[in-house]
This record gives C-alpha cells, sequence and structure tokens, in this order.
C-alpha cells in the first residue's frame, strides 16, 4: 500500500495507549497499526500549508512569505506574552486574534525529560501533552486569556525549565515526579493578575505511548536531504515516530512537506 500527502502534525486520541492518526487528502491513517511494519517514506516536494505553492518550507509549516504575513504565524504563538487582544490592539488580524486569544487558557506543568512549564489553549489539553511526549502533566492556573497566560508562564519560567531535552524524552530516560507538589511549590510566584485563577484542586494525568522499543542513540532523519528512508516503525511518542534502527522522525517539524510512504 502506498500512500501521499503534505504532512501534517499527526492527530492524537487520548486513550491507553495513545492513538496516533496521519491525515492526508484521501488517506487516514492510523499509525498503531503500522507498528512493526517497514515503512518506506520519500520526500515528493514542498507544500505551504497556508498558499500551497511548492516553496522550501520556513517555519511550523509555512513558506517564508506566508511564515512573515500570517496571523497563524505570529510572535505572540510563541511567546504569548506578547498578546494585546485583551487591549483591542492588532498585531497582524485583530479577528483572528480576538478569536484565539480571548479565549480560556491553561498554564500546565509537564514532565517530558524534566518538568518544563507551558501555555495552551484550554480546548488543546491532553493534546498539547501528548505532542511534547510527556508521560506526566498537571494544570496549574486556567485564565481567560492568552496573555495572562503568557505572563504567568514567563514568571514561572524562573523557577521552572520551559524546554524539554528530546532524545531524553525518546530514550525514555525520565522520572516520575510529582507534579502535585511542584505546583504548590511554583504557586507563589503566580503574578498578582493571574492568582485568582489558580486551579485549587487538581491530579496527575498520565499518558502512555505506544512504544515497543526505545531508541538508545536517536537520530533524527532529514527526509529533505536522504529524500527517501526505509525502516521498521518500533513506536510513536510525542510527534516522533521511532524506527529500530534509532532512526527518529519528528512529524510535526516535517509539516509542509509532500511525502509518498510505502507499506511493506
Ligand atoms: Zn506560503
Amino acid at each position: 500500500m502506498t500512500y501521499q500527502g503534505v504532512l501534517t502534525k499527526m492527530e492524537t486520541e487520548f486513550s491507553s495507549p495513545i492513538q496516533y492518526y496521519l491525515v492526508f487528502e484521501n488517506d487516514f491513517l492510523n499509525m498503531n497499526q503500522l507498528l512493526d511494519k517497514t515503512l518506506i517514506i520519500q520526500f515528493v516536494k514542498y507544500q505551504c500549508l497556508n498558499c500551497g505553492m511548492d516553496k522550501p518550507i520556513y517555519r511550523q509549516g509555512f513558506c517564508k512569505s506566508c511564515f512573515f504575513e500570517i496571523p497563524q504565524a505570529a510572535d505572540w504563538i510563541m511567546h504569548p506574552e506578547l498578546s494585546t487582544a485583551h487591549l483591542g490592539q492588532e498585531d497582524r488580524d485583530l479577528e483572528y486574534e480576538k478569536a484565539v486569544q480571548l479565549k480560556p487558557h491553561i498554564v500546565y506543568l509537564a514532565n517530558s525529560s524534566n518538568v518544563k512549564v507551558g501555555v495552551t489553549r484550554k480546548t488543546q489539553v491532553p493534546t498539547r501533552w501528548i505532542d511534547q511526549g510527556a508521560h506526566e502533566a498537571i494544570e496549574i492556573v486556567e485564565v481567560p486569556n492568552r496573555y495572562l497566560a503568557g505572563i504567568t508562564e514567563v514568571a514561572l519560567k524562573a523557577h521552572v525549565a520551559d524546554k524539554t531535552n528530546w532524545r531524553k524524552m525518546l530514550k525514555n530516560d525520565i522520572d516520575d515526579e510529582n507534579l502535585v507538589e511542584w505546583r504548590e511549590r511554583l504557586s507563589d510566584y503566580i503574578p498578582a493578575e493571574a492568582k485568582d485563577y489558580f486551579i485549587q484542586n487538581n491530579t496527575e494525568t498520565h499518558l502512555d505511548f505506544p512504544v515497543n522499543q526505545y531508541p538508545e542513540k536517536p537520530k533524527s532523519l532529514n527526509i529533505k536531504k536522504d529524500l527517501e528512508y526505509t525502516g521498521k516503525l518500533v513506536g510513536i511518542k510525542g510527534q516522533y515516530l521511532i524506527f529500530e534502527d534509532d532512526t527518529v522522525f519528528n512529524v510535526r517539524a516535517n509539516e509542509g512537506l509532500v511525502v509518498n510512504i510505502a507499506i511493506d
């Protein structure tokens, strides 16, 4: 069987184990069913997720000109503290910014390789945690807009990491942390504007990824350079496909690439 389409991050379903789906225009692949099968992945061309043109992908699945123009790629996406829709101030497109920023947001702790703080829209819990490959996570505050979540994250970053070590995450080189204690400790540092939004009662969420074999020395596949790769799929964690020879493929980092996937 051969499938072709533009890569977008895998859709997921929170179950035990987590279910992963690769969604192409005409096909819907449950990746869990491909575990222990040999896949042949080929790079075909680029297809910007905004304009659809065959132009090199710059970031987040967009070509360079789209990345610097469209509201879906503005700075406040990666830096929520730069959000201004709550003040009625436009960055690139106020209607879009209001629709996204003026929604409930969650500041959370997730443990993928170490405990880190992050921000997500409420509707993206637990999807965001799955995408990061966190084996455990907990919510800290639920605030009414992205700005408040951003300034809370910035304040907490002084006391906890905000980055994941993807190699440790993939190797499953992890510690079980008591996130309830972590959030209690960090609650002192929540900024005054967000203090009232602290979620009083909360428990850890545990995530179970479909991995039969963890890589010892993960090496990242660059399909644009190699053009073709063949390997046996042995696991999926975060947005990574893990292969038997320790090759890992970050689907999210390759958004906007059209690939051909053949299943042996
Ligand atoms: Zn484009």
